[in-house]
């Protein structure tokens, strides 16, 4: 009689192995820093975000002095980021909303955290899960395709639809983990365009290689 393998947990200790550090990649010191670099990292990428907040963040020191800020200063130190007017206007919004009605504390809270200007579940979810280490799945453009390719999720699916199917898959002590190795499996191995499908460990139980 054979034994059954656990095809998620499979799936999810080889890519472990391929990533055993898998973290989130954005620098910062604070919790408004880490949000911010957050709001800033949507359809670019965490260097791009690092490169522009090493300064930022020298430049305004807490989250008052961002909500101060002249608009035009803050795009100014933004600029080099894809969207960077739309963000900046989010930034210093979200910067004026924290400390009129936060006492300049970030929210742990899912649903006020999603109620900021430029916060939606994503988001929210990478905040918790990395600040406050609150059980989340992030979906994010590589999560999603990884899930797809595997089967997890089905194309067309919303983010928020893959998450609560992963989130049926794996156990919640996992789910910060899986977030972070989904990620790194899809920004290095299983890529949008050329996926290292010949050398995947997981090859077997993909549903869409391309060999
Ligand atoms: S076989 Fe290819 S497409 Fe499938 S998970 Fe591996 S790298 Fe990704």
């Amino acid at each position: 009689m054979g034994t059954t393998v656990d095809i998620p947990m499979f799936i999810f200790d080889e890519i472990s192995k391929l990533y055993p550090q898998a973290r989130c990649e954005l620098n910062y010191r604070k919790d408004y820093e880490l949000l911010i670099a957050i709001m800033l990292s949507a359809q670019t990428t965490d260097q791009a975000v690092n490169a522009v907040t090493e300064r930022l963040f020298e430049q305004y020191h807490s989250v008052q002095e961002f909500a101060e800020a002249p608009l035009a200063d803050l795009e100014h130190a933004i600029r080099r980021i894809g969207l960077f007017r739309n963000k900046t206007k989010n930034v210093k919004t979200m910067a004026s909303i924290i400390v009129e009605q936060y006492q300049g504390k970030i929210p742990a809270d899912q649903s006020a955290l999603e109620s900021l200007p430029g916060v939606g579940r994503k988001t929210a979810n990478v905040y918790l899960a990395e600040f406050h280490h609150v059980p989340r799945i992030a979906v994010d453009t590589h999560v999603s395709r990884v899930s797809i390719r595997l089967g997890f999720a089905k194309q067309g699916d919303s983010p928020e639809t893959i998450e609560k199917k992963l989130m049926k898959l794996y156990d919640e002590s996992l789910w910060i983990n899986l977030h972070h190795k989904l990620i790194f499996f899809g920004r290095y191995f299983c890529k949008a365009k050329k996926p290292n499908c010949k050398e995947c460990p997981i090859l077997q139980y993909c549903k869409m290689p391309v060999l």
